[in-house]
């Protein structure tokens, strides 16, 4: 869907959120809401509460949406601050900065926890998970995120909520970078609480992030959290009673999101999408190679989300020079965030199709000065 009345972004934002939006999403915003009728309660938050549960899950009946202001990172610290009880102990699956922020949290909030740390560029090894879940009995949840969006490494998520449901535990998964962009059941994945945001694979804007999460594991978060504004179970029994918000919800970003669900649906769903993003990234990779540079990951760990690339070895190279100049004509990558390579990211989701990535690699090809 084009609207062609409307001005062009400066240049193409290859990052993992916010990324790329559609004209009519970002048009879509250009009017206000009143947020105590059915015209915004009813027909956009409701909407997009059920048709969130409805994209995760065929047993939509057992789980319930919750729509959490801020960024990513305030629905996921909505969920680790409220649905782990005093007793309760977190095991944290960490291969990356979005891992290592869950260990962070638990300081923070003082919720006991046990972290299983790896490097940046291994998996979590599904043994090692079944030795410390029988040397601690009283771990209670397990935290893993799917999509490592500081690599781009895919973790085996189904295969650990697999093991943990063995022992009866709750299963968090931040699946920020990835849900709306690769397709699962959480029902069959055994995922009680999924986190994402707005302004990833569903490509709205910035502005709220939302939980996924079983009804009978919200119901425990009552009077558990550590923070006001932020409580998972108060904030989850005010939406149920007809799409009201606690506090001031950011309209203009919720009903974008109405419009990208709009859009992906026209897109043909999920699985549609994947393979629009699988087939960015497999051009990009096979680019990238053919003019010289070698991704961070081997195949079989890479998401389709967003790819790093070793960054090239000669002296004249600078990744600020590299970012300017790629700016410069039209495309925002991204820096790498690991201890162990120099890097940079190129992300391939949202308004991205592999038209883009065919141009990317020509331009980085032109204008490389090392
Ligand atoms: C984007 C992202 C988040 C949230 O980051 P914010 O900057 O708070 O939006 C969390 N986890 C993963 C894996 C992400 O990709």
């Amino acid at each position: 869907m084009e609207n062609n009345n409307l001005p062009d972004n400066p240049y193409l934002l290859l990052t993992p959120g916010p990324l790329s939006t559609s004209k009519t999403v970002k048009a879509s915003m250009l009017r206000d809401w009143c947020t105590w009728d059915e015209d915004y309660n009813l027909n956009i938050v409701q909407e997009i509460r059920t048709r969130l549960t409805h994209l995760a899950t065929s047993r939509d009946e057992l789980y319930s949406t919750v729509l959490m202001q801020g960024s990513g990172t305030f629905a996921v610290e909505s969920v680790i601050g409220s649905a782990i009880p005093s007793h309760g102990k977190l095991l944290i699956i960490a291969n990356g900065v979005y891992g290592m922020r869950i260990i962070q949290m638990a300081k923070i909030l003082n919720i006991p926890y046990e972290p299983y740390i790896l490097s940046e560029v291994n998996l979590p090894d599904i043994e090692n998970v079944r030795t410390l879940l029988d040397k601690i009995p009283d771990i209670t949840h397990l935290f893993i995120v799917h999509c490592e969006t500081t690599t781009g490494i895919l973790n085996p998520v189904r295969e650990i909520t697999a093991l943990a449901k063995q022992y009866n535990k709750t299963t968090i998964v931040d699946a920020m970078s990835s849900f709306g962009g690769i397709s699962m059941d959480i029902y069959d994945w055994q995922i009680d609480f999924l986190i994402s945001s707005a302004n990833k694979c569903i490509q709205g804007v910035p502005g709220f992030g939302f939980i996924i999460a079983r009804k009978d594991e919200l119901v425990h978060c009552e009077n558990q959290s550590h923070s006001l504004s932020l409580d998972l179970y108060d904030q989850w029994k005010t939406m149920e009673g007809g799409g009201k918000w606690r506090f001031t919800s950011p309209t203009h970003v919720v009903r974008a999101f109405l419009q990208a669900l709009d859009e992906l649906e026209e897109e043909g769903g999920i699985e549609r999408r994947y393979e629009r993003y699988s087939r960015n990234q497999r051009l990009l990779v096979d680019g990238m190679l053919r003019i010289g540079f070698t991704p961070l990951l081997p195949d079989f760990m890479q998401s389709p989300i967003i790819t790093s690339f070793l960054s090239p070895q000669q002296e004249e190279y600078s990744f600020v020079k590299f970012y300017n100049l790629l700016k410069e004509n039209g495309y925002v990558i991204y820096p790498g965030k690991i201890s162990t390579a120099n890097t940079f990211r190129i992300g391939n989701i949202g308004e991205i199709y592999p038209v883009d990535i065919e141009m990317l690699v020509e331009t980085i090809h032109r204008i490389k000065f090392w």
